[in-house]
Order: C-alpha cells, then structure tokens, then sequence
C-alpha cells in the first residue's frame, strides 16, 4: 500500500481528494494546516505529499522546501496544489523541489497521473505495514460467543461477547470480525495509542448480527486520528457497507455510521488470496447460511485460521439423509470431499480458532444451522496436523462448566489419536504468541 500525505485547508475539497485517493487503493493522513501536515510527513516518511500552496501555519512552498532538505524523505513525490494559474506560482513551486503542480478543480485522471510513479511504502517507514522482522504474531481474544452475548456469572469464566479477534502483526492490527467483543478492544486500542495516530484493518467473515453488532460501539471510529479499513465479501442480500450502515439507522442507533469522525473505508473482496502488509490472507467459503467465510491469515510469526461460523459437511450430510429417510453414499462421498476441502485450508495450522457450537448430542435437533459439532471440528483438525486448536463460537446456552466439560472431551480424543495437538476453550482476554522458530 501507498501513504499519502495530504495538506489542504478546505474541508470539502481535502475530503473529496481523500476519498479519490482512498477509492484508489492510497492510505491518505489528512492535515488542515501546514505545521500538522509536516508533522505527519516526518513521521510517517509517505510516498507521496498532496500539499496546497496557501495553507496556514506554513504554505506548501515552505513545507516542500523543508521536505527536501530531509535525505530520508528523497523518495517522496511532492505535488502542490493551488487556485491560481499565475506562472510565477508553477515556477516557485518547482524552484521549491515539487514534482508537480495542479490547478484546482483537480480532474482526477491528473491527480492520478502526477502519483502513478509513486512506489509502494518502504517497510522501514514505521507505517503500520510493519511486521515482516519474524517477530512474533499476537493473538487476542476480545469475544468468544455465537448468536447473542451471554453475561453472568454462569458464563464470566470464558465471557460473554461476541465473536472479536485482534490480530497483531509487528504494528499492524487486524481485526476479526466486530461483535460486541469489539468494544472492549475499541477502549484497550484508544488507551494504548491516545493522541497517536491509529491505523485498523478489520477483516468481516460475514454480516450476520454476532459479527457486527460491535461496530458502534468501536469508539476509535469516533476518532479523527484513527482510519478504520473494513474488508470482506458481498453478502447473500446486501453489501458489506449497508449491512453496519442499517444497523445505525434511526430506528436502531443514535448515532449514523456517516457521523463516525474516523477514516472508515469499506473493500468488498473480489480475491480469495490477498496481502495486507506483510500477512498473507486465503479465504475459503464457510459452510453457513448466505455468504460466510474463513480467512487464514500467514504471518512471519505463523499461521492462523478464523473459521468461526462453519457446519462441518459430512455429519449434516449423514444426519439429512437419516432424517429423510435417504441412503445416499454420493451425496456422503461428496460431502466428504467437501470435508476434505475445509482440512487442506486448515493444513498445519499453528493456530486454528473454529466453530464448535454443539455437542453430538445438540447437533442433530440443529442440523442446517450453520455450525459445527465439536467433535468434528476436532477430528478436522487431527487429520489437518494443527498444532493448536481454539474452541470458538460457543453457544449461548453452554455455560462455563459445559465448555470445559467439551474441551475434556476434545482433549481425550486427541490422546487416544497420539496426537501433540493442543486443544483450548477460547475464552476471553486470553492471548495466544506465535513465533517461528
Ligand atoms: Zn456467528
Ligand atoms: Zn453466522
């Protein structure tokens, strides 16, 4: 990804240059004056500045000066922006070190074109790309539930919120879905970083209730220090954009998602493998009502698979037919194979946290829900060779003492297999280290 630096005094006009440049794949840190956006520029060492001549507390001729008398940032393409055609400006501008000059209203064909040399961050810049040093992944847990949060004491040992997973890769933090998990993180993230700027990818496996309902409440959105990258697939019925945007209409929120003071931008997915600095991300389809996925996220630190909303095929599949009265050994050997597919995605996980909502004896009164029988989440991952699996998505009506009951299970399956396999409860505010050896 590339940073933009852009200083421009007129609201209006940086938020339409910043939403053409977002549009086209840049990370834009805005400032609306001169001495903010140097400051932005020294710190973050962007590929490229869009700076206009006239703006306060120093113009864009003295801060293009100061950026070249700067050898870390030689690199940087600076492009001034101005209201005026009088050539002495173009001519103060170059004599200044810019690269370029555009005349406002900026047709963004010309924007586009004075930035198509810029390369990509340097990963030495500190931006939040970092990560690719091999020092370790940390994962944490902030909501661990399926369906409906479930506070009480019958449930405070593993927690009550819904489906939220921090990722974090040397500076980069990704995001796993925003279920009300996500608000408790929102509060950690703004303590730790205060008036610092805040970069978050958030990676949505799907926009059913327990994987968004969060987002609201995520208070660094209400930031304008903070940009919030929302990726995921187009769902079943809607975008990914208008399924957190009707959560926060009238009828249900106060507040609107337009009046989020943070830098929110929304990719719907079109690749099932893609890169976010330096995590390698592959995507497969979830065995779920509408369109869910899981990601499998490659780190310098190790490998971890989301899969938190899955129903295990073969199981549904053998249960189906004995509920219809069927006998179908294609449809089984199909499902198999399907089966088959989910254990290649999981193939030598370090970690894999996945759907285990029921037990054998729950599953058959909720088949065709969308999730998983434990047990087969736990052979899936023996015949995947995990190194370590995480219980997730529990049912609102296990409480503490039935999960456990539900890894004990896991657990002696996994020694009767001679497996090192190590089998947990995900559970709240617990926090998992990868580091390669
Ligand atoms: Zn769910
Ligand atoms: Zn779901």
């Amino acid at each position: 990804m590339k940073t933009i630096v852009l200083i421009e005094n007129d609201a209006l006009t940086r938020a339409l240059l910043s939403e053409c440049l977002a549009g086209h794949g840049w990370r834009v840190l805005e400032a609306d004056n001169g001495e903010a956006g140097l400051d932005l520029v020294e710190r973050h060492k962007p590929a490229a500045v869009l700076c206009d001549i006239r703006t306060p507390k120093r113009n864009g001729f003295k801060i293009c000066r100061a950026i070249r008398e700067q050898p870390p940032l030689l690199g940087t393409r600076v492009v001034l922006t101005s209201v005026s055609r009088f050539g002495n400006d173009r001519d103060t501008a170059f004599a200044a070190g810019a690269n370029d000059y555009l005349v406002k209203p900026i047709p963004p064909t010309d924007l586009l074109e004075a930035l198509a040399s810029c390369a990509d961050d340097d990963e030495a810049d500190g931006a939040p790309t970092a990560g690719a040093d091999g020092g370790p992944t940390r994962i944490r847990f902030w909501g661990v539930r399926g369906s409906i949060p479930t506070p009480g004491k019958e449930t405070s040992g593993i927690g009550g919120n819904t489906s939220c997973v921090e990722v974090r890769v040397g500076e980069q933090i990704i995001v796993l879905d925003a279920g009300s998990g996500i608000r408790r993180l929102g509060q950690a993230l703004m303590h730790e970083f205060r008036d610092r700027l805040l970069q978050v990818t958030m990676l949505v496996t799907h926009t059913h209730w327990d994987h968004i309902q969060g987002f609201p409440f995520f208070i660094p959105a209400y930031s304008p220090k903070v940009s919030v990258r929302i990726l995921g697939y187009e769902g079943a019925v809607h975008g990914l954009r208008s399924a957190l945007f009707e959560q926060m209409q009238s009828a249900f929120f106060p507040v609107a998602l337009h009046q989020m003071a943070s830098h929110v931008t929304f990719e719907e997915l079109d690749d099932m493998q893609f890169e976010l600095g330096a995590v390698k991300v592959k995507a497969i389809f979830a065995n779920h009502p509408g369109i869910c996925l899981g990601y499998r996220l490659s780190t310098p630190g190790g490998d971890l698979v989301y899969l938190p909303d899955h129903e295990a095929y073969e199981r549904y599949e053998q249960e189906r037919q004995k509920a219809a009265g069927e006998n179908s050994p294609q449809g089984l050997e199909y499902a198999r194979q399907q089966d088959n597919n989910v254990i290649e995605f999981l193939r030598g996980a370090d970690v894999v946290i996945a759907d285990s909502q029921y037990d054998a004896v729950e599953y058959p009164t909720r088949l065709g829900w969308g999730h998983t029988c434990a047990d087969d989440t736990v052979e899936n991952a023996l015949r995947a060779g995990v190194k370590q699996l995480y219980l997730f998505h529990h049912d609102p009506d296990h409480q503490d003492e039935k999960i456990q009951a539900m890894v004990e299970r896991a657990r002696a399956r996994v020694a009767e297999h001679g497996s090192p396999m190590q089998v947990f409860a995900a559970r709240e505010d617990a926090e998992v280290v990868l580091t390669k050896a």
